[in-house]
């Protein structure tokens, strides 16, 4: 098996898919994780690990730099070598953006108001010259999947609600799209879910019990696959998770709750056009008036 596993940020591929992926090494099979934003765009966390009240851009690319050491010392967790991992530093929280105002190649790209940056730093660049345009995000993914030629592919679900996470969805199928048309062999494609209302924080969301698929989720959005998992599995997830010290920190009860006894995912093509929102009130993923959808409120 060649697993890939595409996360938005620093934490959501092991909160997703940590015992998959120390499965699959397990058994000889190679797995490669693709970081899309290395999390530097988040002030709340930054004012927490750097004690600053007001950070500055060069404050918000250490603290990328932090969570891609973290990153990496988790992934290593695993079994991962440094060689599966890939960082393509696009924007923290403006992944929305690039999927619509900053799609084209002919616009100006997007300048992420956290780093100052309009490109990924030259070391992430897997195509030299890709700027903060959802055009260069497109090219890079489908780069990095056709290279790696996964069997396995672990998407994020287009129904999380954070916008990093469902503009990450929509550029993976315009990815996979795009290689299908070049005669690719699509991979099996499986979904995972980290931001929905107050999923998993549930009452019963004590660790080692059962990851349940949320209340009232939409049958018609795919088929819920549970992958249990054994004592040495979640170990190594939870150990992993605890390496994300930066993200314990402000977060870590959300963290813990994917510490359970099983994995989900979702498997098949979701039945409603998805929607994802950014802060100027278009959904990126079907170009559709806002006024027709609910709209869901900005969550991290
Ligand atoms: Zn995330």
């Amino acid at each position: 098996m060649r697993l890939l596993v595409i996360s938005p940020h620093p934490d959501d591929e092991t909160l997703g898919a940590a015992g998959l992926m120390r499965r699959v090494i397990a058994r000889g099979g190679q797995v490669h994780v693709v970081w899309m934003t290395s999390g530097d765009g988040f002030p709340e966390g930054v004012e927490t690990a750097d004690g600053i009240t007001h950070p500055r851009p060069q404050d918000y690319r250490d603290y990328g730099k932090l969570r891609e050491r973290e990153a990496r010392a988790a992934a290593g967790a695993l079994g991962l070598d440094s060689r599966s991992l890939t960082f393509l530093g696009f924007p923290d929280e403006g992944l929305c953006e690039l999927a619509s105002a900053y799609l084209s190649a002919k616009t100006r790209a997007f300048e992420s108001p956290y780093t100052d940056r309009f490109s990924p730093p030259l070391t992430e660049q897997v195509i030299r010259g890709v700027r903060y345009r959802g055009v260069d995000v497109r090219r890079e993914l489908e780069r990095v999947i056709a290279g790696f030629a996964p069997t396995v592919l672990v998407d994020v679900h287009p129904e999380d609600e954070h916008p990093d996470h469902c503009s990450t969805h929509v550029f993976i199928q315009e990815a996979l799209q795009a290689l299908a048309a070049q005669g690719r062999t699509p991979p099996r494609t499986l979904r995972y879910l980290i931001h929905y209302e107050r999923w998993p924080l549930t009452p019963d969301a004590g660790q080692g019990s059962d990851l349940r698929p949320p209340a009232g989720f939409p049958a018609s959005e795919g088929r819920w696959v549970s992958l249990a998992l054994t004592p040495d599995e979640i170990g190594a997830k939870k150990v992993a998770l605890l390496l994300y010290r930066s993200q314990m920190l402000v977060i870590g009860r959300f963290m813990q709750a994917f510490a359970r006894s099983n994995e989900l995912y979702l498997e098949g093509e979701p039945a409603s056009p998805p929607e994802c929102w950014c802060q100027n009130g278009v959904n990126v993923a079907t170009e559709v008036p806002p006024e027709k959808y609910r709209r869901r409120p900005r969550k991290r």
